[in-house]
């Protein structure tokens, strides 16, 4: 078996991995970098030698940090199959459409603006890249065993995202398993992750290696805020990542309706037609989720559906008290930063980020407390209220990884822990050495390995 860590090595995103096994060549995830420019410019890089004759790739989830260069390989020539969960395939027919549609905007915005170093500026990838990419997909069912290139693929539920999975790959008497990005015990949407079995090799992610979620009661403070925002005639604004956040939060906010805790007619506005579009995928996979069908069937009573753009900009100009879930979730495009640009320069307002912020995004920015951030090519000042609600999430913290962990029969031969901030993959590193005691490293970015 040989590995070759292409993304997700020193940083949370970029999730590749290539891995030779037995013959076959495949790749485990293929996703867009995030965040530091530095990082960001890595998407740019054509895909490297190794990733030529690859058999398959296989998806462990939808989010773009794992499936969003998947379009850039196929732009190079990849024709193979991409296998993933049902419901992984059809929320990243979405999130990829979706990508493809920022970058093509982005692009154009810029050469309007004139403010691209690249004259012209163009598209990571164009939504005819991405269609040519969802041809390639084939649904796996979770749990069911198939054979890749001669080796056994299975999907094991992971919670953390409709659709998500570890991935389980078995050739002979050896076994290799990518945990995939894990959910959390008590995910409001999502039930918890499910033990792979035994491996002698295992990649794990490390997005909260070093951190515990605190304890904290998401609906209760979430009311809070919405109560006491309101009472100064102010707005409040969730970015939200349109799929899987922009549910929970739906869910949260119908239940703080339904106890009475905010006012039954407070306006409610779903800004995000992607978020849209994946509640209905997540109301058609209602099976797969935690919650009861009713529910899953209430997720948007009530709720006012934005969506042309047109409405967007009549939304931030309207001055009544409301709360508007718009994406992305982190700041770094989308509707949402018309919302910012409105809402920041005014101190009544608040802006709840529900989510994880990877370093170098807007949305980290403004939790880490900035004074001003610069978007459409001008600096905005931030004089409204932002507050960071982690309870909601999507990824085990530190004690739940440890939890998967332990749940392993016995020690893999080697464990790599990827998928997290140098900080926190160390930190997980070391607790995996002395609680488990065992063999465990931290990859570097384009390392290879062999056994
Ligand atoms: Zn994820």
């Amino acid at each position: 078996m040989q590995l070759q860590f292409l993304g997700a090595a020193d940083t949370v995103t970029g999730s590749r991995h290539f891995v030779e096994f037995g013959g076959a060549r495949l790749l485990l995830d293929c996703g867009l970098f995030q965040g530091f420019k530095t990082h960001r410019e890595r998407n740019w890089a054509p895909p490297p030698e190794v990733l030529r004759d690859l058999d398959a790739v296989l998806l462990s989830h939808a989010h773009l940090d794992h499936c969003g260069w998947l379009p850039v390989l196929v732009k190079h020539g990849f024709r193979g199959p991409v296998y993933a969960s049902a419901a992984t395939c059809a929320l990243a027919e979405v999130l990829l459409l979706d990508s493809a549609h920022l970058q093509e905007e982005d692009a154009r915005r810029a050469n309007r603006g004139g403010w691209s170093r690249h004259r012209p500026a163009r598209p990571l990838y164009t939504a005819a890249d991405v269609k040519r990419t969802l041809a390639l997909m084939q649904p796996l069912a979770p749990g069911r065993s198939r054979s890749v290139a001669g080796v056994q693929l299975q999907l094991v539920p992971a919670g953390h995202l409709l659709g998500a999975s570890s991935l389980r790959l078995s050739r002979g008497d050896q076994t290799l398993v990518l945990s995939g990005d894990l959910g959390r015990d008590d995910d409001l949407l999502m039930p918890p992750p499910q033990a792979p079995g035994a491996a002698d090799v295992l990649l794990v992610e490390s997005t909260y290696g070093n951190r515990c979620h605190p304890q904290e009661d998401v609906q209760a403070r979430l009311g809070e805020i919405i109560r006491s925002t309101v009472r100064r005639g102010g707005s409040v604004l969730l970015p939200s990542f349109a799929v899987g956040r922009a549910q929970a939060l739906l869910l949260v906010l119908q239940r703080l309706r339904a106890a009475g805790e905010i006012a039954a007619d407070m306006p409610i506005y779903l800004d995000s037609p992607m978020a849209r579009t994946a509640t209905r995928l997540y109301q058609q996979h209602a099976r797969l989720l935690r919650i009861s069908a009713r529910e899953a069937a209430g997720l948007v009573d009530e709720v006012t559906l934005i969506e042309t753009p047109q409405e967007s900009q009549a939304l931030q100009r309207s001055r009544w008290p409301k709360v508007v879930i718009s994406a992305s979730g982190m700041a770094t495009g989308g509707r949402v930063l018309g919302h910012l640009k409105a809402m920041l320069p005014n101190p009544r307002h608040h802006i709840v980020f529900p989510g994880f912020q990877v370093a170098g995004t807007r949305g980290a920015a403004l939790v880490g407390g900035a004074r001003e951030v610069k978007m459409f090519g001008e600096y905005i000042a931030v004089k409204a209220e932002v507050s960071h609600l982690e309870g909601f999430s999507g990824h085990a913290d530190a004690e739940g990884l440890m939890a998967w962990l332990r749940a392993f029969p016995k020690p893999p031969s080697q464990t790599f822990v990827v998928h997290g901030e140098p900080a926190a993959a160390d930190a997980l590193r070391c607790r995996i050495q002395d609680e488990l005691g065992w063999a465990v490293r931290v990859p570097a970015q384009g390392e290879c390995w062999s056994a």
